[in-house]
């Protein structure tokens, strides 16, 4: 699902303040995985979340994403593989609070570049989509609900609801439970290898061992390189 070869992310290139956020990343992760990111803060895990969600590039090296190579393109062609290909979950829910959930859910078939299925939805069909993806989060009956007035997990829920409503294969999350109680973070986690026991590849960035302890496989970074021998963490 993705390959990356030798990437290296320089921040503030030329200048003064110039930094080497990822040094040389050789990583291989394949469909149907379920991986954490972990390491120490600064340590580069979310340079390297933001290179793998299409969102920021990186400069050198190369990326691959389920066949595509995601360099030189322009930001139209980014936009719609990020949209077709890949859900982010954010620590924050980044969710509109005064939208109900599934107008949260409904966003991004909103702004597909280009329906996905090619052809255009109408408002109930995408109301349909989007209450299907807040079933498979066990969110249907909130769905009404502005999100201002749900809880942390169930506004996470509904996050993801969002990220999965265009069946992307890949999910991205940075800190998904690093707001939530053990319990919630624990449903969360359960939700999460659900979604990739149903074919989902998942990647996480985590603080929390117990969260990584349930993901397929670790990979631990330090100081802007993936450690070969990795501490215990
Ligand atoms: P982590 O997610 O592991 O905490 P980051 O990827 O956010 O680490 O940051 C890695 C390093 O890159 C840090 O030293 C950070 O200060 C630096 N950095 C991150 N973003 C920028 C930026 N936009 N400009 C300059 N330096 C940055």
């Amino acid at each position: 699902m993705i390959t990356l070869r030798n990437i290296n992310k320089i921040y503030n290139k030329g200048q003064q303040n110039e930094f080497q956020a990822l040094h040389d990343i050789n990583l291989q992760i394949k469909k149907g995985e379920m991986v954490a990111i972990v390491g120490k803060s600064g340590a580069g895990k979310s340079t390297l979340l933001h290179i793998l969600a299409c969102i920021d590039g990186y400069d050198e090296g190369e990326y691959e994403l389920d066949g595509n190579l995601i360099k030189g393109m322009k930001d139209r062609e980014l936009a719609k593989i990020r949209n077709r290909k890949i859900g982010i979950v954010m620590q924050d829910y980044a969710l509109v609070d005064d939208f109900s959930g599934i107008e949260n859910v409904m966003l991004p078939l909103d702004f597909s570049v280009k329906p996905v299925d090619g052809k255009k939805k109408g408002r109930t069909q995408k109301k349909k989509i989007a209450m299907e993806a807040l079933k498979n989060v066990e969110m249907e009956e909130f769905g009404k609900n502005p999100v201002k007035e749900l809880s942390g997990g169930q506004k996470q829920r509904v996050a993801i609801a969002r990220a999965i409503v265009n069946n992307p294969g890949l999910l991205l999350a940075d800190e998904p439970t690093g707001a939530l109680d053990t319990k919630t973070s624990d449903d969360i986690m359960r939700l999460l290898k659900r979604l990739n026991e149903q074919g989902t590849t998942i990647v996480i960035i985590t603080h929390d061992m117990e969260v990584a302890s349930r993901c397929d496989r670790k990979i631990v970074i330090e100081d802007g390189r993936i450690m070969s021998n990795p501490p215990n963490y």
